[in-house]
């Protein structure tokens, strides 16, 4: 029977006079204030209600608890355990939730188990960062206008194993699941696979493999691997999710000759590395990450927030007027293999549905390609992003950085002082023709764009480049000025958040897999940092 108290309307007498002023006081000045004044009231229960009977069964927790608990636990990174102790003895938590029932003060760990799995299969996580943050934004007054972009790499609790042990344990898990699901089909399983995969004792498992036997034993193990595939596809057992991932890495890890005439001959090839797909599964526990060689092993998180140029040293006798918090605005938990530059357009689409677009938003290189300023500008942001250093500077060579153009993009003079022979320009492309006798004599010509021609003895040398060139130019200048200086410095204040958001909110350290459980507790926890910068601002 479903439980939906009111937690609008205030009581004839406090119900919290026995803490006394000092201890009242307090309260008033914490997270749990925040939570109870701005959030509790908004907690998106009517999408968990249609999930219970309204009129039959056991009376639910009352549904605000029931989200309020879940948001709790991952704002101060709690395990089930610690989580039903503080439910049931923690004033503070008792305060922010209102608590109107003792019934409602108890929760046991495999309730809190199933009301969190329902949250996570109706992707609610998101509903609550979103919804609740505006509620902040718009309690706190936060100016929107300028924010910042950046990713950090997370790991979800899975080790790391070599291309051997991920074969292992992916039939390891098919014949587990096998056993517990279909005994009979089970009972047809080679015995020897079973010892060697599941038990794990005697003489040739994979557990005893030392690393320098890996790659050797591995063309064994995907013949066993092909063999459980060819045996129970044609069973019931090819619905087992596990079976789904038996498929998977034999697809990505191994190639089947194609004259396959049954187990006993039966060939398998080992696929190079750079055969395989950069999202292979890597870890049977966690089958959606994938692997960045820079970031390594897991899930790439995008968090936008606001930011304030407000290190500014108040004049005595100045007021000084409370800071406005910086709210994180968005979350998004993608695969490692996506580029930063695509995960732009999804931030900004979704702020903009949200109503707190920013007017500017800051972002390191990965998020300024031409492609992505000129699409945000088309939305009303102005993306402040570094371009890439341009090809060759590194290497001592010039670039169109150094030539002087026109405002039309057409070379007016090269850094050697000599004025082009003529130029031209199309819808896409444009060029200039130089004099390659007078280039033949310049001491840059080595290291000049006109290098290439010159190589090829022609009379006149041509540099030819695109209008988009030109513009990424312009950026590179404009990057030189103070002004571009001043506005981008606030770009590294998200570095701070992201140090905050690992190592205080404790996303350095997942007790989740999977792409929806991450998704929870990275949005969870998101949300739950927003509610304690509100509380520092408060307390100001
Ligand atoms: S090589 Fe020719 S185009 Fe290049 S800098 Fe020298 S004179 Fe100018």
């Amino acid at each position: 029977m479903l439980t939906i108290r009111d937690h609008q309307t205030g009581d004839l007498f406090d119900r919290w006079a026995f803490l006394g002023t000092k201890r009242r006081e307090l309260l008033e000045r914490s997270w749990a204030s925040v939570f109870r004044q701005h959030l509790l009231a908004n907690l998106p229960v009517e999408k968990l209600a249609p999930y219970f009977k309204s009129d039959d069964g056991r009376p639910t927790k009352d549904l605000h608890v029931a989200l309020g608990v879940l948001i709790l636990q991952q704002m101060f990174d709690l395990t089930d355990t610690r989580t039903v102790e503080a439910m049931a003895f923690d004033t503070a938590w008792h305060f922010a939730l209102d608590l109107r029932a003792d019934s409602d003060a108890y929760f046991c760990e495999r309730t809190l188990r199933n009301y969190r799995h329902t949250v996570i299969a109706l992707s609610l996580d998101a509903v609550l960062f979103k919804g609740l943050t505006d509620q902040l934004i718009m309690a706190y007054g936060v100016d929107t206008t300028k924010q910042r972009l950046d990713s950090t790499a997370l790991r979800s609790a899975m080790r790391n194993l070599t291309r051997l042990g991920c074969v292992v344990e992916t039939v390891s898990k098919f014949l587990r699941e096998l056993a517990r699901t279909h005994p009979d089909l089970h009972a047809q399983a080679d015995p020897e696979t079973i010892r060697r995969y599941v038990e794990r004792e005697g003489a040739g498992c994979f557990a005893l493999a030392t690393p320098s036997e890996s790659k050797r034993r591995l063309p064994e193990a995907g013949l066993d691997l092909a063999n459980l595939v060819f045996q129970y596809r044609p069973t019931a057992a090819r619905e087992l999710p596990s079976f789904a991932l038996l498929e998977r890495v034999l697809t990505e890890q191994f190639e089947i000759a194609p004259d396959d005439g049954g187990s006993s001959s039966r060939k398998v090839r080992v696929k190079e590395p750079d055969e395989i797909p950069c999202d292979n599964v890597r870890n049977p526990a966690d089958p959606d990450s994938s692997y960045n060689t820079y970031r390594g092993q897991g899930y790439l998180a995008q968090f936008m927030e606001t930011y304030q140029e407000d290190d500014a040293t108040p004049m005595a006798g100045e007021e000084v007027l409370p800071a406005k918090p910086d709210l994180i605005t968005h979350v998004a938990v993608n695969k490692m293999t996506q580029h930063d530059c695509d995960a732009l357009e999804p931030a900004l689409a979704d702020a903009k549905d949200r109503d707190i677009q920013p007017q500017r938003l800051l972002g390191d290189t990965h998020y300024g390609p031409q492609e992505n300023i000129q699409k945000a500008a088309g939305l009303g942001t102005a993306v402040i992003a570094p371009a890439q250093t341009p090809r060759g500077e590194n290497a001592g060579r010039l670039t169109l950085e150094q030539f002087e153009l026109n405002e039309q993009g057409e070379v007016l003079k090269c850094p050697g002082g000599q004025t082009p022979e003529s130029v031209s320009s199309g819808a896409e492309r444009m060029q200039a023709r130089f004099d390659a006798t007078i280039c033949e004599r310049c001491p840059l010509k080595t290291s000049c764009l006109i290098a290439p021609e010159l190589k090829r003895g022609k009379k006149v040398a041509r540099i030819q480049y695109t209008r988009e060139r030109v513009a990424t130019r312009e950026r590179r200048l404009a990057e030189r000025s103070d002004e571009f200086k001043e506005k981008y410095r606030w770009r590294a204040g998200i570095e701070g958040t992201m140090s905050r958001l690992k190592h205080q909110m404790g996303l350095n350290n997942l007790r989740v897999r999977g792409r929806k459980a991450v998704r929870y507790v990275v949005n969870m926890r998101a949300l739950g940092l927003n509610i304690l910068r509100c509380k520092a601002c408060k307390a100001a």
